[in-house]
């Protein structure tokens, strides 16, 4: 159940959602999100559904993609649905998009440092050179 707060702010998108553009829907979907714990799950499905609706969103994911449309806003942000920054290899050019996950994933492979316990670079499948993460 919404809180009331939540109500008011649902009615107050609904209100104005068939006036918003479809990047004015996806920036404050992405405003939404970056307010985190006190995002409002049930205010983002409202807009994820219109965004779906107006097919921003695709209505089925890729068949390698199990997470639905929820999941990716949620993990990957408002924007996951378009590559954006590097998508070919710094060394062969090679596409590294994933055409069977789709997007925001790529072909890239992390290289993950163990002291660090994260990824901090990338190898390519295609001609294994590597580079820095950005
Ligand atoms: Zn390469």
């Amino acid at each position: 159940m919404p809180t009331h707060e939540e109500s008011q702010k649902i009615e107050a998108v609904q209100r104005i959602l068939s006036r918003v553009t479809d990047d004015e829907l996806l920036e404050a979907l992405k405003d939404e999100r970056e307010l985190f714990s006190r995002s409002s799950e049930a205010v983002m499905r409202v807009m994820i559904d219109e965004l779906v609706r107006r097919k921003v969103y695709p209505e089925t994911m890729p068949e390698g993609n199990h997470n639905d449309v929820y999941a990716m806003v949620s993990g990957w942000g408002a924007y996951w649905h378009i590559y954006r920054g590097t998508i070919e290899c710094p060394h062969c050019k090679a596409d590294l998009r994933d055409s069977k996950i789709g997007p925001p994933f790529l072909r890239q492979i992390g290289i993950s440092d163990r002291d660090l316990d994260r990824i901090t670079g990338w190898q390519c499948p295609d001609c294994k050179g590597t580079w820095e993460r950005d």
